[in-house]
């Protein structure tokens, strides 16, 4: 398969596929998971993980914090599933109609921090409203 060709959306580097020890992250969980790293890492600190199966990028390389957003953005709306409000399908569809964005688009990893910080909102105010 061809590699995509990634750049880094902070300085235009090209991304590299490297594994998660590359990351120094060496922790059980991140065995055999690999990241799009940007070619000047550590002096410009932004990656994407990597599906296993594809290798593709799960979204856009992002820096600190975007990252730290995005895992906020994913714990709130994890609770939507996870909590049984809805199942994993419903909860992606119910994203899709509150962004009114396509499913090929409904994916944390591509969000930006604006986004992240509307799903943050979007979720708690409707776990809010259904522990009320
Ligand atoms: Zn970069």
């Amino acid at each position: 398969m061809k590699r995509p060709n990634i750049k880094c959306p902070y300085c235009g580097s090209r991304a590299i596929l490297r594994p998660a020890s590359a990351l120094g992250k060496t922790s059980p969980c991140y065995q055999g998971k690999e990241f799009y790293v940007c070619a000047r890492y550590p002096r410009c600190d932004s990656y994407v993980a990597a599906h296993e199966r594809s290798r593709l990028p799960m979204g856009t390389l992002a820096n600190a914090p975007l990252r730290r957003k995005r895992h906020d953005a994913h714990l709130a709306f994890d609770r939507l599933w996870k909590d049984g409000y809805m199942t994993i399908d419903e909860a992606y569809r119910w994203l899709q109609v509150q962004l009114g964005i396509p499913k090929t688009e409904a994916h944390i990893a591509m969000f930006s921090e604006y986004r992240c910080e509307q799903v943050i909102r979007l979720c708690s105010a409707f776990t809010a409203a259904q522990a009320a």
